[in-house]
């Protein structure tokens, strides 16, 4: 760990989430009166207990959209590309914590689309390096308060991440970042076999061709719902004044005879600004090549299915790294099963049939119980994948442009903190202390924060 950030992780992890502000927005977006917890959209709806008890008596008729559906204005402050929860996080903490409003979010389908909307929702911090532990856990900190935060029941749900360890490889890393976590104030905790099977009791520990040998816990992870954290934050950025514009591609970006940004060429008519936050998960190098940044990313397809609903019968969030595998059980009742990657690149958001195969064969060796199970259905997502497996999120070497992707399979868990540091470095031209190492030109010096080593697989 040779990062000029080793040693400042503690400090870095000191630094807290933004206060749950009350009642000091409606200024900033155009005079509502109340407080947060009683939000009040942009139609004037309010979504207090009392408001939601009185719509239940009515049949729940009468709800309006709960954010506009503006024309792009000729010019905005700022420009997110990609309504994701990335974007729409940074949007919304632009306008909470640095009084930008005048922000458009461009999407070109329609927000939480992407891989927002695809993924298997797991939420953890346990990653090895000082860097990534301070990031993720600045994520989970805001995960803990996010539904008041955004008067929006994300359903973050701490159940527990368990990580299973298969062989004596697995043991030593597992115990590795356990140590490397404590370290950084992270909870982690090492369980043996017996304490395995006793918190997670469907699990198979001996009958397999890998048994499990133990496993890391980190009981603060969990799952949110991945649709209330795009619909939370997109609600909550509109009500403070930030245009969300879907069904609008932005095509190009231009640029000014120095060099820096102007505003986005979209199917619907070019928009100025000098400043411009690109989000795009899976499209990210194609839309930061549209400046001329050649971006070191390769997008490959994920896949996730889940089975038909069950009684609750799985009480954590599991994973395997060795036979590939991860799985929960949703409110609804599915389980939502995890798989790899495909072996290739690929713009498809569909991935091949012989890797979900392979996942499912993996839970069935683990909790064979499950053999019974029918799926309902299984889909795919680009995800943008990075060299070391870590994210980037920074300043470019475009003046006004800037950049978060490079999530890979693992983006979800840091919505709200990966939108917090991002809102931080457009606002202020310069990344927050947590954001910092997370630059491009790591790759050209050597800074890596390697988490692909460290894992193999960085869920
Ligand atoms: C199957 C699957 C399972 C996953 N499981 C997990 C998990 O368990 N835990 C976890 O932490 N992470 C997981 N991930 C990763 C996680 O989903 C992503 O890292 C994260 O959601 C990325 O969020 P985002 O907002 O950056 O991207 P997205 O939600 O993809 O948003 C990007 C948006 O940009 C838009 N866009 C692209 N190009 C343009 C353009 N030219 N103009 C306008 N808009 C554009 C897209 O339409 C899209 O809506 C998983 C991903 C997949 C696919």
């Amino acid at each position: 760990m040779s990062h000029p950030f080793n040693g400042s992780a503690q400090k870095m992890l000191a630094c807290p989430p933004p206060p749950v502000q009350h009642g000091d927005y409606r200024a900033q977006s155009g005079g509502h009166s109340g407080q947060d917890h009683d939000m009040q959209t942009f139609s004037g709806q309010r979504f207090s207990g009392f408001q939601l008890l009185r719509r239940a008596f009515g049949g729940h008729k009468g709800w309006q959209p709960q954010w506009r559906t503006p024309e792009p204005k000729a010019e905005y402050d700022v420009i997110i590309v990609g309504a994701g929860g990335h974007g729409l996080a940074c949007a919304y903490y632009l306008a909470k914590e640095h009084g930008i409003s005048n922000v458009a979010v461009i999407e070109r389908g329609w927000l939480g689309g992407g891989n927002t909307g695809r993924n298997t929702t797991i939420v953890r911090s346990n990653y090895l390096f000082d860097e990534s532990a301070g990031l993720y856990e600045h994520a989970v900190k805001l995960w803990e308060g996010l539904s008041q935060d955004l008067n929006y029941n994300v359903m973050y749900s701490a159940r527990g991440v368990l990580m299973l360890a298969h062989n004596h490889h697995d043991v030593q890393s597992f115990k590795r970042h356990v140590h490397s976590n404590r370290l950084n104030g992270v909870d982690n905790e090492w369980l043996s076999a017996e304490e395995v099977k006793a918190f997670c009791p469907p699990l198979n520990i001996t009958s397999m061709r890998y048994p499990i040998l133990g496993g890391a816990l980190q009981r603060r992870g969990g799952t949110a719902r991945h649709d209330a954290v795009a619909w939370g934050f997109a609600r909550a950025a509109d009500a403070r004044g930030v245009d969300i514009i879907q069904n609008c591609e932005v095509t190009g970006i231009r640029r000014g005879p120095a060099g820096a940004v102007e505003g986005v060429e979209t199917s619907r008519g070019f928009i100025r600004a000098k400043k411009i936050g690109v989000s795009a998960a899976g499209h990210s190098s194609v839309v930061m090549a549209m400046a001329g940044v050649r971006m070191p990313l390769e997008s490959f397809p994920l896949q996730a299915l889940v089975s038909e609903p069950v009684k609750p019968a799985f009480p954590t969030v599991v994973m395997s790294n060795t036979i590939h595998a991860y799985i929960s059980q949703s409110d609804k009742g599915e389980m939502v099963i995890g798989a790899g990657t495909d072996a290739y690149t690929s713009y498809s958001q569909r991935g091949a049939l012989h890797v979900t195969t392979h996942t499912l064969d993996a839970i069935c060796e683990l909790v064979p119980q499950f053999r019974r199970l029918r799926m309902l259905r299984n889909w795919g997502g680009i995800v943008d994948v990075t060299p070391d497996r870590s994210p980037i999120i920074a300043k470019t070497p475009v003046p006004g442009l800037y950049v978060n992707c490079g999530w890979g399979t693992g983006g979800f868990k840091a919505t709200p903190g990966s939108g917090h540091v991002f809102a931080h470095t457009i606002a202020r031209d310069e990344p927050h202390a947590i954001n910092a190492p997370f630059t491009i030109e790591r790759f050209r010096d050597g800074l890596l924060i390697d988490e692909a080593a460290a894992a193999a697989v960085a869920h």
